[in-house]
């Protein structure tokens, strides 16, 4: 194939569509995605709506390194369903072997885009598998059909999505206090 003149760069805008687009491809959903962050936040912080969670996930479905990694992950599973790939690697990302780690690995990097809770978060997640992710996980044991890179990149735009969540409820926090402090009567 041949170099040059091909489009490389994408908006945000474009990096959110191509991202939703390839998710519906491989069945999921960002509300699916919201549900989770919505599971896993609320048991922690007062205040968390679906609206967040959703707007949340699509925030970061936004990112250009994400685009990258949801981009990948969705074609290793496809080549890997179409037996595309050469050499032992397609039969241990097809039969979706424990010991690999790779597809845990594009997941801990999108976590970590909200630092150290994201990537626990991602890790509750990995271990509890909640609604898509276990649907995913389990589509994934039947013939023709490989989740192996799925189920992590989509659990860890939930655990990013649940912890901006907790980042931007605690930011509204914070400016309560504020609030509440002028009101004092040193302020007064
Ligand atoms: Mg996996």
């Amino acid at each position: 194939m041949k170099k040059g003149k091909k489009k490389l760069l994408f908006t945000r805008q474009e990096m959110f569509d191509l991202n939703k687009k390839i998710l519906l491809k491989r069945g999921v959903t960002l509300e699916a995605i919201a549900e989770i962050s919505y599971e896993q936040q609320s048991k922690y912080s007062n205040g968390v709506t679906r609206e967040l969670c959703l707007e949340s996930v699509e925030k970061i479905l936004s990112f250009r390194d994400v685009f990258h990694n949801v981009q990948l992950a969705c074609e290793i599973d496809r080549l890997a369903e179409e037996g595309l790939f050469e050499g032992p690697i397609q039969d241990i990302i097809y039969e979706d072997l424990g010991l690999f780690g790779v597809d845990e690995t594009l997941g801990l990097d999108v976590s970590s885009l909200y630092g150290t809770i994201g990537q626990t978060n991602f890790g509750d997640i990995d271990v509890n598998k909640r609604g898509i992710v276990k649907r995913l996980n389990d589509a994934g044991k039947e013939d023709g059909i490989c989740h192996t890179f799925l189920d992590d990149i989509v659990g860890a735009i939930a655990a990013a999505a649940s912890t901006r969540v907790a980042q931007v409820l605690n930011e509204d926090l914070a400016h309560d206090e504020i609030e509440s402090r002028r009101l004092t009567l040193f302020d007064l």
